[in-house]
């Protein structure tokens, strides 16, 4: 049968007859005596929109009916129809958009479009076209808003197969497989006649405009994303919003936005190279105090903590103090906070086992680590107990009765 969303492709509500309701796979569905619901197929999502009131989540073809998955079960009897219109016009304004670049694409430059997909904010085709070079692309796009203002008039209607196979010139992807009985036909006058079960805007000029994005490669054709109506003017409005925050924040036209962040960006890595070279420079000089202070204090363990710096920066420092004359163990920490990385580090004279001393300080620190030889290095909870944990390895190294 001819559902009312061929009939007619613009109603937005209606009163039908729930003639089957039930459940698939644990989600209500019901089947209507008719619909302005379009189920998914051909690259067009299904409609939402709803049934006696209930949300409709889903809407797919079940052999010769329409089944409708619903947020919850409705009773068999009378309902009334509401359509999402916003969703479905905008979907109308894709789907017959790309009727219209197919068409212009075929006819103008041979080449042929052999998938679409609508997506939520942008839709493609894949063209068997190698690659689409910017002056025929240019030339794509003009011609279809030479179309769009021509507000060619857009129809739909079914044949008989005798009669179709009669008909010369009709652009078709191929009928769904098993299909029988009638064949549904979509033409813009002038421009175009082609097979579909789609949902079709009444002429082009409701399309408003089509604008061509980006194309890839893709199984050895080109895939050409494009938006149509009201998704550009969206697009455009979003690009607006968007160059007048960066105008502000760069403080450049958005002519010169890309040269502007270039400059910035090169500014950025040369400002990081001096700062990693001025850390190093202060990492050393502060491996350079400690040793002394160790020497002074001649204790057999020491407690540093630097409240700015990171992990990268105790390594920096335990580094030269491992070949640092003496016996010390310190214990390195970093951070703000209460968790952190910690370091610890032995002298070159220490002969003992710093790994057990490392897992102490891992332990009441509330935090893990490894290491051998001289260095032992973790990440922690607990940096801050960093007192306690230094009365414990005190206690390991038999410096605490
Ligand atoms: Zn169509």
């Amino acid at each position: 049968m001819q559902f009312l969303y061929e009939r007619e492709p613009s109603r937005r509500e209606a009163e039908v007859e729930v003639i089957l309701a039930g459940e698939h796979d644990g989600r209500p569905f019901a089947v209507l005596s008719d619909t302005i619901f379009y189920p998914e197929g051909g690259g067009q999502p299904a409609d939402r929109g709803t049934i006696a009131g209930v949300a409709v989540l889903d809407v797919q073809r079940a052999g010769d009916s329409i089944r409708h998955t619903l947020e919850r079960t409705v009773a068999p009897g009378p309902a009334r129809l509401e359509l999402d219109w916003a969703r479905r016009f905008d979907h109308m304004q894709q789907h017959t958009g790309q009727h219209l670049l197919s068409a212009l694409a075929e006819d103008r430059f041979g080449w042929k479009t052999t998938a679409f997909h609508l997506g939520p904010n942008v839709s493609d085709v894949e063209l068997d076209a190698p690659r689409l070079p910017a002056g025929p692309r240019q030339a794509l796009e003009e011609a279809i808003a030479a179309e769009i203002r021509a507000a060619r008039p857009v129809r739909a209607w079914r044949v008989s197969r005798p009669e179709f196979e009669g008909l010369a010139g009709v652009r078709t992807r191929g009928l769904p497989e098993g299909h029988a009985g009638e064949i549904r036909l979509v033409a813009i006058e002038g421009v175009d006649l082609n097979t579909c079960g789609g949902t079709h805007l009444a002429s082009t000029a409701e399309i408003e405009a089509l604008h061509l994005l980006a194309t890839e490669p893709m199984r050895g054709g080109t895939r050409v994303s494009f938006v149509a109506g009201g998704r550009a003017r969206r697009r455009m409005a979003e690009h607006e919003e968007r160059n007048a925050r960066l105008r502000g924040l760069l403080g450049a036209p958005e002519q010169e936005f890309a040269t502007t962040l270039e400059d910035r960006l090169a500014q950025l890595q040369s400002a990081e190279r001096r700062v990693r070279h001025l850390e190093q420079e202060l990492a050393e000089a502060a491996a350079a105090a400690l040793v002394a202070q160790f020497a002074a204090a001649g204790e057999p363990v020491a407690v540093s903590h630097f409240a700015e710096r990171d992990a990268a920066f105790l390594g920096a420092v335990a580094r030269p103090l491992s070949r640092a004359p003496g016996a010390t163990v310190a214990l390195l920490t970093a951070g703000p906070g209460p968790a952190g990385p910690f370091v610890l580090v032995a002298g070159a004279d220490f002969a003992g086992d710093l790994a057990a001393l490392g897992r102490i300080a891992a332990e009441g620190l509330a935090g893990r680590g490894g290491g051998s030889g001289h260095i032992f290095q973790g990440k922690a909870e607990r940096i801050d107990a960093r007192d306690v944990v230094r009365l414990a390895l005190l206690r390991a190294r038999g410096g605490v009765p």
